[in-house]
């Protein structure tokens, strides 16, 4: 009997080890044969918007990042475009560096269908003409584990009340969340300010003025009290409260340069690049020197007088 058991024993540790390297076989298989790709949809309209997918070597998870969807704060989508190009070794980005183009375009906070970042509570089928586009971003949600969706606000964000531009009201340097935590329907939780709060901590070491610094700015949308409830039509409250995602509202002040607010974003992307463990072969400079803007931002002036 006791052979017999141990006979049992070994074929039962055999049977895991074989199926375990066969998982992780599968899933390499699976990295590799997912390449890294461009799509262009609404081709030649005044939606037309570019997705960037990039695949690491090695899988991981997979961070979505938006810009753009306000078109007055071009902080948001000249830093994202400077991650297009990125060479992943683990896990995978998909950027939407100007999702909102008709609103780019005019230099607008809005775009066909009104503000795009308060359309994403409607059903699927409403008449909104941007209706298509936040369609087309909630699949992108669904391929992703993390969320980070890029904007620009004046003055600066505090929990208390400092001056007239740094209070509670202001949304300048401060990574925003709807809720400190989300209890899943399996009794698990997503610690969303312990992440926002990481990558904040991640971000502040590589700021050298203190005024400059990052600060969590959780809206508390869901609840009754919020002064935020405007926000349960954004895109990190549906990542949040629909798909279940780590969603993080990336805002860089509006009282510095543009260069300034480039170099402010690419530092709280990359941290929180880093804190979801996607490793890159080289993350974009921080440096405000070599943000490239100027260039950048030639080609806009480009594209407003033509539009
Ligand atoms: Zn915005």
């Amino acid at each position: 009997m006791d052979h017999f058991r141990r006979v049992c024993l070994l074929i039962t540790v055999v049977f895991l080890v074989l199926s375990f390297r066969f998982d992780s076989l599968n899933a390499q298989k699976r990295q590799s044969s997912l390449k890294s790709h461009t799509m262009t949809y609404f081709h030649k309209t005044k939606q037309e918007f570019t997705v960037h997918h990039i695949r690491g070597k090695e899988p991981g998870p997979t961070l979505l990042i938006i810009a753009g969807i306000h078109g007055d704060e071009a902080g948001g989508y000249l830093s994202a475009e400077r991650y297009a190009n990125l060479k992943l070794k683990t896990g995978n980005l998909i950027i939407v560096p100007r999702l909102n183009g008709a609103a780019i375009r005019t230099g607008k906070r809005c775009g066909l269908g009104g503000d795009m970042n308060r359309l994403f509570n409607l059903p699927s089928n409403n008449s909104n003409p941007d209706a298509k586009v936040v369609n087309l971003v909630k699949q992108l949600i669904r391929q992703s584990d993390y969320v980070l969706n890029l904007h620009q606000g004046y003055d600066f964000y505090n929990p208390r009340w400092i001056s007239a531009t740094r209070n509670p009201s202001k949304w300048g340097q401060c990574n925003v969340i709807d809720a400190a935590t989300f209890h899943l329907p399996d009794g698990q939780k997503l610690e969303l300010e312990n992440f926002a709060e990481r990558v904040v901590h991640r971000a502040n070491r590589r700021i050298s003025g203190l005024d400059y610094h990052f600060t969590v700015n959780n809206t508390h949308t869901a609840v009754k009290w919020s002064r935020h409830r405007e926000q349960r039509g954004s895109l990190t409250y549906y990542s949040l409260y629909n798909q279940q995602k780590i969603a993080l509202g990336l805002e860089a002040t509006k009282n510095c340069s543009l260069a300034e607010a480039v170099s402010y974003l690419t530092i709280a992307v990359n941290a929180a690049i880093e804190e979801a463990g996607i490793q890159a072969e080289a993350l974009p400079s921080e440096s405000s020197r070599s943000t490239g803007v100027q260039q950048v931002r030639a080609k806009g002036n480009r594209i407003k007088t033509r539009g």
